[in-house]
């Protein structure tokens, strides 16, 4: 029997905690954990998950605010307004919705964040510690992807992990996060990308095979092992005159023709989607005490 590893079980679960574990704080320290939003521009994607990351907020009894900047905006107006929110002592996490317009330096941008308080774990500090092994702020899909192994008793430790994609956001932090020393990690792990000669060899060695590449569907089953675990990052839009709104959403995996043949599979959507936001809202908390364990 193939087991589904339920992305949305799981992060409403994390969100109850983190719901209960604010309370206690406003009651105990009079600390509320605040959240500062910044989308330039008007990609319809961005507004959805700006809006959707103000909105958890307020379910989670977090403080938040959205700033929208024109796409016109200057770099130097955006650092501006990091610098405010980095001295302010309500906003324990800042949070630039990428990608920026093509004249802001997204790099320059992503290092003027305090460290303590970069929620997406894309600053170089955060991504070195990680690396080390650290405690910090962590890459919030990544850190997903490893407590949906943790909560469903996936054991990493000695097995072989292929990591399809190489992206700075999901493929080489999951792969620095699964080789990590510790009893939840111990992997053996091989990133691919597009460069990769036979990738198919490499797919059909993965005990574990995590794939972010953004090409729907494109794994099937004759290139996956018997009784692996998959987990999907992919998140498509593609078209289906079928549907009244004439498209759907898919993975990087074709979920029903690998189904049978796998041990563990995350859904796309419902798996690592909905852990992203479930673990922006821990680093927020985890910002907000300041403890980032
Ligand atoms: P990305 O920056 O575009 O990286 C894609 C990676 O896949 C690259 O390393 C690329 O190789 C590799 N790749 C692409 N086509 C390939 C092929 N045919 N064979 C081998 N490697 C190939 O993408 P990303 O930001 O990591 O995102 C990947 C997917 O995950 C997207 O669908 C995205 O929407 C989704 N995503 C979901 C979440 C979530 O919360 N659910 C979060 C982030 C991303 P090169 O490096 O050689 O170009």
């Amino acid at each position: 029997m193939t087991k589904i590893l339920d992305g949305k079980v799981l992060a409403e679960k994390i969100k109850l905690e983190l719901k209960a574990k604010t309370l206690e704080l406003k009651k105990n320290k009079n600390i509320t954990p605040g959240l500062a939003l910044l989308l330039v521009g008007d990609n319809p994607a961005s507004q959805v998950y700006v809006n959707m990351k103000a909105k958890t907020c307020e379910n989670l009894g977090y403080f938040s605010i959205i700033k929208k900047l024109p796409k016109e905006t200057q770099e130097y107006e955006v650092l501006n307004l990091i610098n405010q929110w980095n001295n302010a002592e309500n906003i324990h996490g800042i949070l630039v919705q990428l990608p920026l317009p093509k004249h802001i330096n997204e790099q320059k941008v992503i290092e003027s964040i305090l460290p303590k308080k970069d929620v997406d774990g894309f600053h170089p500090i955060n991504v070195g510690k990680m690396l080390i092994g650290i405690p910090c702020l962590l890459p919030c899909t990544p850190a997903g992807i490893m407590e949906l192994f943790k909560y469903y008793n996936v054991e990493l430790n000695g097995k072989h992990a292929v990591v399809l994609g190489r992206s700075n956001i999901v493929g080489k932090p999951i792969a620095a996060l699964m080789l990590q020393k510790n009893k939840y990690a111990n992997a053996t792990v091989t990133i691919c990308h597009s460069n990769t000669k036979n990738l198919k060899e490499f797919t059909l060695e993965a005990d574990i095979l995590v794939v972010a590449m953004g090409n729907p569907e494109f794994i099937k089953s004759d290139m996956v092992k018997d009784g692996s675990v998959i987990i999907d990052v992919g998140t498509n839009r593609i078209d289906d005159p079928k549907l009244e709104k004439g498209y759907r959403l898919c993975g990087d995996v074709d979920y029903n023709d690998v189904f049978d043949k796998v041990s563990m599979i995350t859904p796309s959507p419902g798996g690592v989607g909905p852990m992203t936001i479930a673990m922006l809202m821990n680093n927020t908390y985890k910002a907000a005490i300041g403890q980032y364990e």
